[in-house]
């Protein structure tokens, strides 16, 4: 039985210093450290407040259980990710909180190919963390560590190892970078400048303070970033989350992409390479993804939401491509987890190809409108519900691996119940604005009447 939770979706997350303190984050290095029992650990952080003071904290608790570190320095997580498995390491942890507010931080922790672990290795970490059964080291053979400097370099080559340079050379892009203030800006100008590109950045400095934007790059955290590209006729705008796994993208008009637009640029022509591919996505996306996937000749394979399940579903059945709406790309051939350098280079390289500006590529894509709603449900229904709508729906052509995803004539409807707070959430996709509302309203009547029958 489990003792408690640390873990969240990905990783342990919390506020810095009052939550996530140098303490925690030594006895969960120990816990960690115990599970991996000895061998080397990759360690690196993105440019949070805290980062160093929990670096610290962590790198004492591994060698501490005998594990010995490398330490790569501030970095991408999917930089450290790449290094784990090609620096033979038997696992890897990164001090970020992604895309979470400034005042958080926290823990993504990395088995041995790289991939954030899995649930069950979670629950093994956390129930020595709470049992506090650590391992400590005789006194000669407490670890070793040392710092790596060619990480970024080794990553970004591999990243080049699979895009058309030359031809992204000839074309010349004037791309603006948007580096939010963290480690993106360590990786994507450097990348850009060696494909030829013209390169602007913005946010570059590292502050833990965050001070040019938000760490997420929704649309409303990147203006600064759109008004740059129209104000400087650039090509293209990129903008990363705090450890840069993500990217957004602007096209030369200013216009925001969403996430699925342009996770449907690099499906449509990835999967397009390689007849019979499979594409793995959560069921959170759209039709957009599923016609993109099925022009393109590839299987579509559903998932739970959430990366670390596409990641390894990818792995499990090796899926030439994984993706989510959010804009999060997975490129195996590279990389089974999300990468944003990654996604920048696809993106580039599709352009220089097909020789179209990005709004061309966006234009080609098929239109789909959606419409999401909010259900307050009782919390001791929160679960009992789930039986009920699958009940009241079981004549449906539907997908049941999260929540209920009915597959209509018109579009589909997802519902769900939220992680974290007493609601589900309903979201529906259809060819008109009018249509997605419909089903919409049709999903949140079916969440009421599941609510009573429950
Ligand atoms: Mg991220």
């Amino acid at each position: 039985m489990s003792l408690g939770r640390l873990f969240g979706t990905n990783g342990v997350r919390g506020v810095i210093n009052e939550f996530l303190t140098p303490q925690l984050v030594l006895d969960l290095g120990r816990a960690i450290g115990t599970v991996v029992d000895t061998g080397l650990i990759a360690v690196s952080r993105d440019s949070r407040m805290g980062g160093e003071m929990l670096t610290n904290a962590l790198v004492s608790a591994l060698i501490s259980t005998g594990c010995s570190v490398i330490d790569i320095g501030p970095a991408p997580t999917p930089t450290l990710q790449f290094m784990v498995p090609k620096l033979d390491c038997v696992g890897g942890v990164v001090v970020t909180a992604s895309h979470n507010p400034p005042n958080f931080n926290g823990l993504k922790v990395m088995g041995s190919n790289g991939i954030e672990v899995p649930r069950d290795i979670e629950s093994q970490i956390e129930g020595i963390y709470f049992k506090r059964e650590f391992n400590a080291a005789d006194w000669k053979s407490i670890g070793s560590v040392r710092s790596y400097d060619t990480a970024m370099r080794e990553y970004l080559d591999a990243i080049k190892s699979h895009i058309d340079v030359k031809k992204i050379r000839r074309r010349q892009l004037t791309v603006v970078v948007d580096g939010g203030n963290s480690v993106g800006s360590l990786a994507t100008p450097i990348l850009l400048r060696d494909l030829g590109c013209k390169v602007v950045s913005i946010n570059s400095q590292l502050d833990g303070a965050f001070p040019g934007r938000d760490p997420e790059p929704t649309p409303e955290n990147v203006s600064d970033l759109r008004r740059m590209v129209a104000s400087i006729n650039a090509d293209l705008g990129v903008a990363h989350d705090g450890d840069a796994d993500r990217a957004t993208f602007v096209d030369e008009t200013g216009r925001v992409l969403w996430g699925d637009q342009s996770f449907a640029i690099v499906a449509s022509y990835v999967l397009s390479q390689k007849p019979d591919s499979t594409l793995v996505t959560p069921v959170s996306s759209g039709n957009l993804i599923e016609d993109v996937a099925r022009q393109a000749g590839a299987k579509v394979d559903w998932t739970e939401v959430g990366s670390v399940v596409v990641s390894h579903r990818i792995e499990e059945i090796g899926a030439e491509l994984g993706g989510e709406e959010n804009g999060g790309v997975f490129f195996p051939a590279h990389l089974a987890a999300r990468d944003g350098a990654m996604t920048v280079a696809l993106i580039v390289d599709i352009m220089a190809k097909e020789e179209k500006q990005l709004s061309d590529l966006v234009s080609e894509l098929p239109t789909y409108f959606s419409d999401k709603r909010k259900v307050p449900v009782p919390p001791e229904k929160k679960e009992a519900l789930l039986d009920a709508l699958l009940l009241l729906t079981k004549e449906h052509d539907r997908i049941t691996l999260d929540g209920v995803k009915l597959i209509l004539d018109d579009g589909w409807i997802l519902m769900r119940p939220s992680g974290t707070e007493p609601l589900w959430r309903c979201f529906a996709e259809g060819k008109t604005q009018e249509t997605a509302a419909r089903l919409c309203k049709m999903g949140v009547e079916l969440i009421q009447s599941a609510i009573t029958k429950s």
